[in-house]
């Protein structure tokens, strides 16, 4: 049985090893890179209101990287470890708004502890990762041989498969978060839809883990009501003065 400690103290290696491995097979993309400085900007805003919905969180060591991959994906470990493949930046033409949607519901994922629960439950991960090892490893474009260990954490990360009610929880905890940190709500329904239209062009990754779109799409429209106001108000306005969200297109071939 895994102790919280232990996990956040296993997550924390993991995502070191991943970090320097990428790095060593160019694939970390450098913080002086206007990418990265963009998802460190979005993540400072999220985080003071993290705590609300853990108080531990509140002694996170929050990192936030992008790793250069094809891959349409991203998560957050134990302990506020973020990662984003370049692949979700890109195929889906991501709006701030947007980013701050994804990264909130990655965040409540840390927050809520589903990953802790679930890797506690699975006694079998490491053998899981290993497995999925290779699929990783062609991200980065390396030997699966030589890094079983490396590559298995990031499939392991990314290959979490979440309860339909974990998922209903990370969206609306993830609506809340993004909103009092002055992000748009609406971006929730647009970055579903874009998704949907990305997915059905080709088989995006963060789909297998992240299924029932429109389901996703009528929940976070019901809790609208609850969040739009709050994000007004970072506005200084109130919903009815607000105009109509505004995303950007995917890009034409992704
Ligand atoms: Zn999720």
């Amino acid at each position: 049985m895994r102790t919280k400690s232990t996990v956040n103290e296993q997550s924390k290696l993991q995502y070191t090893q991943l970090l320097t491995e990428a790095k060593q097979k160019n694939a970390l993309v450098p913080p002086s890179d206007p990418r990265v400085q963009r998802l460190r900007a979005i993540a400072s805003r999220i985080v003071p209101y993290a705590a609300r919905w853990n108080p531990a969180a509140a002694d996170w060591k929050w990192e936030v990287n992008l790793l250069n991959s094809d891959q349409v994906n991203a998560f957050c470990m134990p302990g506020g470890r973020i990662a984003f493949f370049s692949g979700i930046l890109t195929k889906l033409n991501l709006t701030d708004d947007e980013v701050a949607m994804v990264m909130g519901h990655e965040i409540s994922h840390a927050l809520r502890e589903h990953a802790r629960k679930r890797m506690v439950e699975s006694s079998a991960t490491s053998a899981v990762g290993k497995l999925l090892g290779a699929g990783v490893s062609a991200y980065f474009g390396i030997d699966p041989r030589l890094t079983d260990t490396v590559a298995g954490i990031g499939a392991q990360m990314i290959s979490l498969k979440f309860s339909r009610g974990e998922e209903t929880e990370a969206d609306i905890v993830g609506l809340d978060l993004a909103a009092r940190a002055g992000f748009d709500p609406r971006a929730g329904i647009t970055l579903w839809q874009k998704m949907g239209a990305a997915g059905s062009r080709q088989p995006l990754e963060i789909l297998s883990t992240h299924p029932g779109g429109e389901s996703r799409i009528n929940e976070m429209n019901r809790n609208m009501p609850l969040v739009l106001p709050v994000y007004a108000r970072t506005k200084g306005t109130t919903v009815d003065k607000l105009p109509p969200y505004q995303s950007m297109p995917l890009p034409p071939k992704a």
